[in-house]
Order: structure tokens, then C-alpha cells, then sequence
């Protein structure tokens, strides 16, 4: 599959030096389970499968390169965790079975508390998909991109028209709102425990 065109060149998966795998074993370390990060053959697949690929400032595949070369900054200054939408697309294709989408969880959190996050809307693109699934149960992958890209990066809409029609296309997704999960009473309450728990 072909991995779409990214902002900036990912370094070579070279020669690792030892010092250089404190960042990947600090990842797989604050990722539930085995992520098996370390397995990643840089296949590409993963970009290829993401429907958010092309606003993302490196693919993941890039991402776990740069973890490889302990490219720290550069990896908690990137916006391609807050962009992922959590659709498992990768998780399910990577053919080394790695738990990209629970990674790009753990480099959430790792951005959060380094503050170097160099992207000021990434934080707000977590915070919509979170509300959509307050309301909805689940994810809205296509609302999630277009309210975030209305809201901050309104003249780059007609750019990103063949990533929309790729979504609508090629992943299936649907332009409209998600029917509502069974139990959202119940998830409303899970979410509420979760969020006294966050502020403790
Ligand atoms: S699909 Fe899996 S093995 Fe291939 S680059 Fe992505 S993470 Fe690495
Ligand atoms: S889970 Fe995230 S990184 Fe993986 S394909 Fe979906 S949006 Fe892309």
C-alpha cells in the first residue's frame, strides 16, 4: 500500500546506538501489554491504512523510526498522536501485530507531560473526540477531522477534499453521525468515574 506524502522526511532505521533505545523502551514500558514496538519492520502499512495520515506531521511509521533514533523532542513536538482517531485501522493491519493505536496513546500522555507539544490545537482535536464519544458511545471519524479542521485550519479544507474522499471511499466511512451505542448511560458513568479518577 502506498504511505501517503508527509511533511518532513523520517530518519534512516540505521544503525541504533545502545543510548538511543532508552525513548522506544520507555514507550513500550508506559504502554499497556506488550505493544511489541520493537518488532516494527517499517513496512509503511500502518500510513498507508490511516485515514488521518495526510494531516499528520510524520506518519506512524516515521513516529516509531524517530522513537528508534531517540528522537524525543521531535517525537512530543509532533502532532501525529493528537491526529490519530483511534480507528485501529493500523493495529489491525500492521503484519508484526503492534498496538499502534494503544502507542500513540502512551505518546499522548509522554507529550502532555514533556510541554513541548508544538502543535496548539493538537490538544483540542483530543478534547472533540472525546465529546463525540460522550455522545455517541464511539468514535466519528469524519466529523472528528472536519470540526477540527473548520474550527483551526479553515483555508486548508479544499486541500484536504481527496482525504475526505478517500475516507468517504476507500475506508467507508459515513459522512453522518454514528447511531448511539446501547448502555450510554452507563458509559456516561464510566466516563465520569474515569475523569474524578484523572483529577485525583
Ligand atoms: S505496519 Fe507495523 S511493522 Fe509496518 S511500519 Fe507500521 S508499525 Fe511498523
Ligand atoms: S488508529 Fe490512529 S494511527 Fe492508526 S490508522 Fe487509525 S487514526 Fe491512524
Amino acid at each position: 500500500m502506498t504511505e501517503p506524502v508527509i511533511v518532513s522526511d523520517p530518519p534512516s532505521a540505521g544503525p541504533v546506538k545502545h543510548e538511543d533505545l532508552k525513548l522506544l523502551q520507555e514507550v513500550i514500558l508506559r504502554t499497556p501489554g506488550d505493544p511489541g514496538l520493537e518488532m516494527c519492520i517499517q513496512c509503511g502499512t500502518c500510513g498507508g491504512s490511516c485515514p488521518s495520515a495526510s494531516a499528520m506531521d510524520h506518519t506512524p511509521r516515521a513516529i516509531f523510526a524517530m522513537l528508534r533514533a531517540g528522537m524525543r523532542e521531535d517525537v512530543m513536538k509532533s502532532n501525529t498522536p493528537w491526529m490519530c482517531v483511534s480507528c485501529y485501522y493500523c493495529t489491525v493491519r500492521c503484519p508484526q501485530e503492534i498496538h499502534i493505536t494503544d502507542v500513540m496513546y502512551t505518546l499522548k500522555n509522554m507529550s502532555l507531560e514533556s510541554k513541548v507539544g508544538g502543535n496548539s490545537t493538537a490538544s483540542d482535536f483530543s478534547k472533540t473526540f472525546i465529546s463525540l464519544v460522550e455522545n455517541y458511545g464511539r468514535s466519528f471519524e469524519i466529523g472528528l477531522a472536519g470540526f477540527h479542521n473548520v474550527k483551526h485550519f479553515i483555508t486548508r479544507l479544499p486541500s484536504m477534499t481527496p482525504m475526505a474522499i478517500g475516507m468517504l471511499t476507500k475506508k467507508g466511512m459515513s459522512p453522518f453521525p454514528p447511531k448511539r451505542i446501547k448502555g450510554m448511560d452507563q458509559l456516561k458513568k464510566i466516563l465520569k468515574r474515569a475523569k474524578e479518577l484523572e483529577a485525583v
